[in-house]
């Protein structure tokens, strides 16, 4: 039986939080699975992978992100303190980025000469090939025809650091198919190739591996509210894609019994409805890319489209330990819609002078009823996983305003 207040230890030997996670993958994989299971429990603690990934975190990426007292906002809402932990503030403008530099530091540490990922905004592609070029590693970036489209600077940024961008044409052409074409690369040319996932979901061990990875910004945010609040946040709140911010964020307090840790999902044009994105809240337990998650599904069990005005927030899973902390009760999850994001969006740009990405403005919706919820006195600690600058034109757009 699970040890209570041990959330900690997870996953187990085989990868599983609970029933969640694992790896359910072709016979042709394991290999590839093992060898880098095998590298990561190899350098994970080395005290030279780690000084090299702290030095790159400082000089490439500005690590540490600040701490930052949300002030005006805080009357705002006429609640709660909240405070920013400023990942927006990274090298290429998100948290994506911790993770890269880990997992190609992995890759040059395992003698990789390859680098692949899958993209679906673009977002984690242009982290990739960013980390890629420094380390001069040539870079594929799988990404889904119809996104190849809709993202278009991104494509450009890609090509710009090097990288080579393959169109997938399977499927619909989104964020799901880049994975699928990305797992399949990765079998035909295992020994050269090294696959660089973007957030907490594939076959174990990368769920575990990217969360360890984003933990610096948990650990960074714990010390930072101790050293600024003399106490621990009441509550954690972060932005919910596959869950790769949250995850880095919760980690760290998932043993402190006193933090609330809430994840916030996009609702899209309401959970009642198709067009959502939120994977806990209106999916249910399934199998894809590799590991057991709550997905969302049609009656037959199909895959389906997710839909958010974010596209870093439509991934049509969330990591297995989300699922775990949430059938366990450690961790909630609640969902903000499109509209309260653009309003977000809006008002943290007016009130705070930092123009947010429209994922963490999901976020700040739920953090304005914890406000109210916890009343003067309380602490709230929200990632600001993104900056909003490559979100201006759909916001634009959205609001009627002409570019
Ligand atoms: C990609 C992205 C997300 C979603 O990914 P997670 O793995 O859920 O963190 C959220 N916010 C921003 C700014 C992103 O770029």
């Amino acid at each position: 039986m699970t040890q209570p207040n041990a959330f900690s230890q997870f996953p187990d030997v085989a990868g599983r939080f609970g029933e969640f996670g694992g790896r359910y993958v072709a016979e042709t994989l394991m290999p590839n699975i093992l060898a880098l299971e095998e590298a990561y429990a190899r350098y994970k603690d080395d005290p030279d992978f780690v000084a090299e990934f702290d030095l790159f975190s400082r000089d490439f990426v500005g690590r540490p992100s600040p701490l930052y007292f949300a002030e005006r906002l805080t009357e705002e809402f006429g609640g709660a303190d909240i405070w920013f932990k400023r990942d927006e503030l990274n090298h290429t403008g998100a948290h994506k980025i911790n993770n890269c530099l880990g997992q190609v530091l992995l890759a040059k540490r395992m003698g990789k000469t390859r680098i692949i990922a899958e993209t679906g905004a673009g977002q984690h592609g242009v982290a990739t090939a960013t980390v890629a070029a420094r380390f001069g590693i040539p870079c594929e970036v799988f990404m889904g025809a119809t996104d190849v489209e809709r993202q278009a600077p991104n494509v450009f940024r890609m090509k710009l650091l090097g990288a080579k961008v393959h169109a997938v044409t399977s499927g619909r052409g989104t964020l799901k198919d880049a994975m699928n074409e990305a797992l399949r690369d990765w079998v035909t040319y295992p020994d050269e190739t090294f696959y660089v996932i973007g957030t907490v979901a594939g076959p174990h061990p990368y769920p575990m591996m990217v969360r360890d990875f984003q933990s610096v910004i948990g650990r960074e945010a714990r010390e930072q509210m101790l050293e600024r609040t003399g106490k621990l946040p009441d509550v954690a709140v972060a932005c919910i894609g596959g869950g790769s911010n949250a995850m880095g964020l919760f980690h760290p307090f998932l043993e402190d019994e006193s933090v609330r840790l809430v994840g916030v999902e996009a609702a899209g044009k309401g959970l009642d409805g198709p067009d959502h994105a939120a994977s806990l809240n209106g999916g249910k337990p399934g199998i894809l890319h590799g590991n057991k998650t709550y997905l969302l599904q049609d009656e037959d069990g199909q895959i389906t489209e997710g839909h958010s005005i974010s596209a870093g927030l439509d991934y049509p899973g969330i990591g297995p330990e989300h699922a775990f902390l949430h059938d366990m009760g450690r961790a909630e999850y609640r969902s903000a819609t499109d509209a309260e994001a653009l309003e977000m969006f809006q008002l943290c740009s007016k009130l705070e002078g930092i123009i947010p990405a429209l994922e963490p403005a999901h976020a700040l919706a739920r953090v304005r009823d914890l406000a109210i919820e916890l009343g003067k006195g309380g602490t709230i600690l929200m990632n600001m996983c993104g900056r909003g600058d490559k979100d201006v034109f759909s916001v634009a757009k959205a609001l009627g305003v002409e570019l």
